[in-house]
């Protein structure tokens, strides 16, 4: 199994391109932003409690978090691979995740950062926020809080995986086909 991280700052292109990478490889993607916001939609308990954080730019608490990767993994045990697209952001979820995949005989192939600067992401998700709908890309503080706890509590996890040599750092500043392609190629490289 492929199972990759994929990782950044907020509004890094992750999204954008875990939509392709799943295309090409045939994984499963599992983006917990995208999982909290169906909570939401549906009105859910776990939507709810979910909202008071990401109205902030807050994390999640770790437990609810966890929880909920845990089930959307068990409810998919056919896949190819996985790429997990905003977990872990803290490095509670790191080793939970690490845990949980080791309970299946499983590991994290590789973790691939998109370096982009701050300044970039700001603008970025300031004219994401105007197609968006989502209330958290349309205030710069907010945005700015996102960032700060992204280096304050994501970024290390850079460093977590780097001990076992499955951290990789590539540009992602650049066409959407551009950071692709360089994407693929390291993929080619670890698998
Ligand atoms: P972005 O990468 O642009 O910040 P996401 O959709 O990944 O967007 O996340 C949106 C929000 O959802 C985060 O700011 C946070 O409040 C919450 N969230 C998503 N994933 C996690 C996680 N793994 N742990 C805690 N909170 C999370």
């Amino acid at each position: 199994m492929l199972n990759l991280i994929l990782f950044g700052p907020p509004g890094s292109g992750k999204g954008t391109q875990a939509a392709k990478l799943i295309e090409k490889y045939g994984l499963l993607h599992i983006s917990t932003g995208d999982l909290f916001r169906y909570e939401i939609e549906n009105g859910t308990p776990l939507g709810l409690k979910a909202e008071e954080f990401m109205s902030k730019g807050e994390l999640v608490p770790d437990e609810i978090t966890v929880g909920m990767l845990k089930n959307k993994v068990n409810d998919n045990p056919e896949v190819n691979g996985i790429i997990f697209d905003g977990f872990p952001r803290t490095l509670a979820q790191a080793e939970a995740l690490d845990r949980f995949l080791a309970e299946k005989c499983l590991s994290i192939t590789a973790l691939i950062a998109l370096d982009v600067p701050d300044e970039e992401i700001v603008q970025r998700i300031l004219s994401r926020g105007e197609t968006s709908g989502r209330s958290d890309d349309n205030d710069e503080s907010i945005i700015r809080n996102r960032i700060f706890v992204y280096n304050e509590e994501t970024a290390p996890i850079y460093n977590y995986y780097a001990e076992s040599g499955k951290s990789i750092m590539i540009e992602g500043v650049g066409s959407v086909d551009v950071i692709f392609n360089r994407l693929t190629a390291t993929i080619e490289s670890v698998c």
